[in-house]
């Protein structure tokens, strides 16, 4: 499998970089969307990658064999980590970030990925990267202080962990950094 070699010429790491685009679209036309496995050195961004809905294992285990323990299906490694990049020590692709700054981060690896088309903002926990579910407020009551349950009536909650979800300030925020990055065409319509 490629990996995204730091020394390559352009032609070459573009070659890589269309390789792993054309395979997050195979995997989803077999109904297989595409699962990233986010390293130690990009926390924020697998957080991120939640957000937007995308499937991110974020795994604190650096070696490459270790890498490979937690992939459950053939996943796609993000990693800062130029050295898993070299040498074909990763056995799937790679996508190798390169910006230190987590808001220039997220259209680095779109651009990399080619995985925008599958950006589906607020359907995953960011915590856990577990399908949100949405929830009656009925569902809710008692699970959530009154002046929320009063005022919302749309949640979600995590089909893993349990943690529930309603628009607040903090979704401000997340809708006004999708739309400095050019994706708020992927946003839901705003609900209360
Ligand atoms: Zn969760």
């Amino acid at each position: 499998m490629s990996a995204i070699m730091p020394g390559a010429t352009m032609p070459g790491r573009m070659a890589h970089l269309a390789t792993i685009a054309s395979d997050c679209y195979n995997r989803s036309m077999n109904g297989q969307p595409p699962v990233f496995i986010v390293d130690v050195m990009l926390g924020k961004l697998a957080r991120w990658l939640r957000l937007l809905g995308l499937d991110a294992l974020y795994v604190r285990r650096r070696k490459p064999e270790e890498l490979r323990a937690v992939a459950t299906s053939p996943g796609i490694l993000v990693t800062r980590d130029h050295h898993l990049t070299t040498g074909r020590k990763y056995p799937g692709p790679v996508i190798l970030i390169e910006s230190t700054n987590w808001q220039q981060q997220i259209p680095e690896f779109l651009a990399k990925s080619g995985c925008r088309p599958f950006v589906r903002p607020f359907t995953r926990c960011p915590t856990c990267n577990g399908l949100l579910a949405e929830q009656p407020a009925t569902a809710v009551e008692g699970k959530v202080p009154r002046f929320v349950a009063a005022r919302h009536r749309r949640f979600c909650r995590c089909t893993v962990c349990g943690q529930i979800y309603w628009p607040g300030s903090h979704q401000r925020r997340v809708r006004e950094m999708l739309r400095q990055w050019g994706l708020a065409d992927t946003l839901p319509r705003n609900r209360t």
